[in-house]
């Protein structure tokens, strides 16, 4: 059988994709070798890109879908979510649900919680495995956040995002920022503990479910509709504040 002829084809990523590349590949022409005749999903994620973060692929300047399978010499052009001009005519940019809401992976609790604080519809659990993630994407519309690119490579992962930082704090300033979520923000509406919608509660109804100082001192109080957590000014007003004098400011 006669061996088979490496072929070559050139890629070239734009903004924020670069964050996966090493610094000398950056912002140029890569030449990437392959046998057989790969997808050009394959092609990306073989560069350590997940697919879900590019919205728009060219060869040769014409839009194709992931499915197309480059020839020896083309010229492949990726390119990041934008929001500053309208999407050509086949680009790739997925449907996010609106308003966002998210499926995160088992290591972002802190995350979760943060994003419920602020009002975010986020499913999160700490036992979820990665193909229950994935259908819960798929199945209710909800965008993968994680750091596990395993994840988002899987081809049944449409909806996605890698994230940069392993920093709580500075993940939700990502998320934010990527998703555009500040006219999403909705404080004090949404349980951390478990998503379900909090609404404010008449605090006789629920004297005898709190301590005794907490109901002398305190005159609002909120219930989870999901778990029936009670939340009160205090310590998880406080919370919430800090995120939105950091966030909604
Ligand atoms: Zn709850």
């Amino acid at each position: 059988m006669p061996k088979e002829f490496r072929k070559y084809i050139k890629v070239r990523f734009y903004g924020s994709l670069n964050d996966f590349l090493p610094h000398a590949r950056r912002q140029t022409d890569n030449r990437v070798g392959f046998w057989g005749k790969p997808t050009v999903k394959d092609l990306i994620e073989s560069q350590g890109v997940p697919h879900v973060e590019v919205f728009l692929v060219l060869v040769n300047s014409q839009a194709v879908n992931f499915n197309f399978r480059p020839a020896e010499g083309d010229l492949i052009s990726c390119y990041p979510k934008f929001d500053s001009i309208p999407y050509p005519e086949g680009a790739l940019h997925p449907k996010y649900p609106n308003p966002p809401k998210f499926v995160l992976d088992v290591h972002l609790g802190r995350l979760a919680a943060y994003l419920r604080l602020l009002g975010i519809d986020t499913s999160y659990c700490p036992n979820y495995s990665d193909d229950a993630i994935i259908g819960i994407s798929a199945d209710e519309s909800r965008i993968i956040l994680t750091r596990d690119k395993g994840i988002l490579r899987n081809g049944a992962a449409v909806l996605g995002y890698f994230l940069r930082s392993t920093d709580p704090a500075k993940q939700l300033e990502e998320v934010a920022g990527y998703f555009n979520l500040k006219p999403y923000f909705n404080p004090f509406s949404r349980c951390s503990l478990c998503n379900g919608q909090v609404h404010q509660v008449d605090k006789q109804h629920i004297k005898n479910l709190i301590p005794h100082t907490t109901f002398r001192i305190y005159k609002e109080f909120f219930r989870c509709t999901g778990c029936g957590q009670i939340y009160w000014e205090g310590p998880h007003y406080e919370r919430i504040k800090r995120l939105i004098d950091k966030y909604l400011r």
